[in-house]
């Protein structure tokens, strides 16, 4: 079984989505397990980050509850099974201890800072089974491009999943849409694992497992306005993207240690 850890409800399907169809088109079984699914806390933190993604997604109380179901038609369309955690978005955490409890990502700054020391997840994380059966034969884990504090959280867990279980392959892949200049993310991402050496790994892909990512990503509806002014530039940016990855062929990168 080919697992994927996806730190929110898009962003293995973003990344990988053409991996993902071209496994499971060739029989293979793939899960997608998103870590940061799970609905926001009531009443909702009162801070300006909440206030302004709830504004741009347009999805009421729990744009959650939209965002699951959109993730569930991506990766249906793909042919993977899904995984919710019920942990929240680090824009919906608060601390574990103190009276009250403080939100610990108020403000944008604060997604690509530090972890913080009172955030619950990684515990959280640690203690959480995987699916496990079958024992998942490969590992997809996000390298941390995107630098925001979900995704090193993830990263940190996928790294320490596979140390639990050093039989299976460890893939981390490269994460899509980049914040802004990816040659520079990619860089800083990298720097995480020395003195550790990585090994790049292209996946090329074919002209139908880039058509299907580009469906699944459309199912996302609720966030692509984040990225893109609309699909047809979503479709052209990632198409770009991919062929750009791979020299005029495209591919999604995956990285292995070695
Ligand atoms: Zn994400």
């Amino acid at each position: 079984m080919h697992l994927f850890l996806s730190p929110h409800l898009d962003d293995a399907v973003l990344s990988c989505g053409g991996t993902i169809h071209q496994l499971t088109a060739s029989g293979e079984p793939v899960t997608v397990l998103t870590t940061m699914a799970g609905d926001p806390p009531d009443p909702l933190p009162d801070t300006p980050i909440v206030a302004d993604l709830h504004q741009r997604w347009q999805a009421g109380y729990s744009p959650v509850a939209v965002r699951r179901r959109e993730d569930e038609q991506a990766c249906a369309m793909l042919g993977a099974q899904i995984v919710h955690f019920s942990l929240g978005d680090c824009v919906y955490r608060l601390s574990d201890a103190g009276d009250p409890r403080v939100a610990l990502y108020p403000d944008e700054d604060s997604l690509w800072g530090d972890i913080h020391p009172l955030d619950p997840a990684p515990g959280v994380l640690r203690q959480s089974g995987v699916p496990n059966n079958p024992l998942p034969s490969a590992l997809y884990v996000p390298v941390g491009s995107r630098h925001h504090v979900d995704h090193r959280i993830v990263r940190d867990w996928g790294l320490w999943l596979h140390a639990q279980n050093p039989r299976g392959i460890l893939f981390l892949y490269e994460e899509y849409p980049y914040e802004s200049d990816a040659t520079m993310e990619l860089e800083r991402a990298l720097a995480f694992f020395r003195p550790r050496q990585l090994s790049l790994e292209p996946r090329p892909l074919s002209e139908a497992d880039v058509d299907a990512k580009l469906e699944a990503i459309a199912c996302y509806e609720s966030q692509i306005s984040t990225f893109w002014p609309s699909l047809t530039d979503m479709a052209a940016k990632t198409r770009e993207s991919m062929l750009a990855a791979g020299n005029g062929h495209s591919v999604e990168r995956f990285w292995r240690i070695t």
